[in-house]
């Protein structure tokens, strides 16, 4: 074990030997025996991050539920991943502690917190035990798929909040854990239709984004200030993210007082399964052109197209149908149920190539997705400034999310950014230092050395 610079002691994970099978069906093993660096802070200052107690190497000696246990391995778990390894002592000791837990994209953390939730929660009591809040319907009906399969076994209820969803009238909800976003969280805790009172887990998935001030912020911490406040018996809060940026950090350490941390060193962000690379473009035109001659390769897996806006993502989608490709278009203005089929249609393989915004660039895991391409650069939003689209900053943080839609669970992925003019280039240089990464730059007449 090694104390970083800040006298945190790190986790230095062994380099063991691949176990094919350990792994689950057709994933392998590198992520489970990855040797990313994280940072666990404790706390308890007395508690040693290094002890044996605070990491798990088998789900049985975590002290679950049969029940759970049998979830887990039906899903092909075998053993915990790096993160779970050394969050879930954490999250599952008792009195219960609030983490903070940061790690790529696909490494296991939505099976981390779902599996805490499962955990805490009193089958015998038909009240809401735990809250759970995404940022988009999507990404909580991903979350939903999980607790159902790895609750399976047990009698578990489950409910969403999110829009559209329960029936009009509907007074009441009884169920074990609700999952939803967090507009619809609030008119149903404020109409009383979810009822608080026995809430002791709250967890926020991608909590940076559900944290920013700019941006959901104020929403989930209306939840968070519907919820009781109970000084004996505090609920416990998780945020989990694989991005912390540091303007969200301070307010996610007052949101969940005194957690444990989990932290990545900012140059762990990316996955190395990910292959990045970059194509210059002539200009906006050529960038579909391009697009439209790599639909053999999008289609070889499954691919996710990256747009800025929604009428980029309406209009090559329209284009490319109108000329015979088929592709998928998913964005925040279509209704409810058109956004649940069109994800569904993608998930079960029906559609291989899906245009979209950001409205899934986060969290969303399906394994077969072998490419990502950045149609658009994704670029912070403009805060009435009216700069135009090539002097805005690169957002980091969402490129890291949109990239990490591949690559999912050790899995190989590749990722194109597209760039067409000194400004997007420049852009992309910004992102390319920021995470430390080069992105190898691709002819747009060679497309061979991706495969
Ligand atoms: P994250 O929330 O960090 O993005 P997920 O929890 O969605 O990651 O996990 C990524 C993929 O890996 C999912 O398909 C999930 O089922 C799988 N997975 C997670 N934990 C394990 C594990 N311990 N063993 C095998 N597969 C796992």
């Amino acid at each position: 074990m090694q104390k970083d610079a800040d006298g945190f002691i790190t986790g230095v994970p062994e380099a063991g030997p691949a176990e094919e099978a350990a792994s689950p069906k057709g994933a392998n093993s590198d992520l489970i025996n990855s040797t990313f660096e994280v940072t666990v802070t404790l706390a308890d200052q007395q508690g040693d991050p290094n002890s044996p107690l605070y990491s798990a190497k088998t789900f049985e000696e975590l002290g679950l539920h049969r029940d759970l246990l049998k979830g887990l391995f039906q899903m092909g778990f075998s053993k915990p991943s790096k993160i779970q390894e050394r969050a879930l002592p954490l999250l599952l000791s008792n009195p219960p502690t609030n983490m903070i837990g940061q790690s790529q994209s696909g490494t296991g953390k939505t099976a981390a917190f779902v599996l805490t939730m499962l955990s805490r929660v009193d089958f015998s009591k038909n009240q809401t035990q735990a809250l759970c809040l995404a940022p988009s319907r999507e990404l909580a009906r991903q979350i939903m798929s999980v607790i159902l399969v790895m609750g399976k076994f047990t009698a578990i209820q489950t409910e969403y909040a999110i829009k559209d969803h329960l029936p009009r009238g509907a007074t009441r909800v009884t169920a074990h854990i609700v999952v939803g976003t967090a507009g619809t969280m609030i008119e149903l805790i404020r109409k009383k239709v979810i009822d608080v009172s026995g809430i002791k887990v709250f967890v926020l998935d991608e909590a940076d984004n559900m944290l920013d001030q700019d941006g959901l912020g104020d929403q989930t911490l209306r939840v968070k200030n519907m919820l009781p406040r109970s000084p004996t018996n505090p609920i416990q809060i998780i945020l989990f993210s694989a991005t912390f940026p540091d303007h969200v950090r301070n307010f996610a350490s007052k949101f969940a007082p005194n957690a444990n941390k989990i932290e990545l060193r900012k140059e762990e962000l990316n996955v190395d399964n990910i292959k990045q690379f970059y194509m210059d473009c002539r200009d906006e035109e050529h960038k579909y052109d391009i697009l439209v001659s790599l639909y053999s390769l999008l289609t070889v897996g499954q691919s996710i197209i990256f747009c800025q806006h929604r009428h980029t993502a309406d209009r090559i989608s329209k284009r490319m149908t109108a000329e015979g490709h088929k592709v998928a278009s998913l964005h925040g203005a279509k209704d409810a149920g058109e956004r649940d089929a069109i994800i569904d249609g993608f998930r079960d393989g029906k559609d291989k190539v899906l245009i979209t915004t950001n409205v899934i660039a986060r969290g969303i895991d399906i394994l077969q997705v072998n490419m990502v391409v950045n149609y658009d650069l994704p670029l912070m939003a403009d805060r009435g400034s009216n700069k135009t689209q090539g002097d805005l900053s690169p957002d980091i943080e969402t490129y890291i999310h949109r990239i990490g839609r591949t690559g999912r669970f050790g899995r190989k992925g590749v990722s194109i950014n597209f760039v067409h003019d000194k400004k997007t280039w420049n852009q992309m240089e910004t992102i390319e230092k920021a995470i430390g990464k080069k992105i190898t730059r691709i002819e747009t007449n060679d497309l061979e050395v991706m495969e």
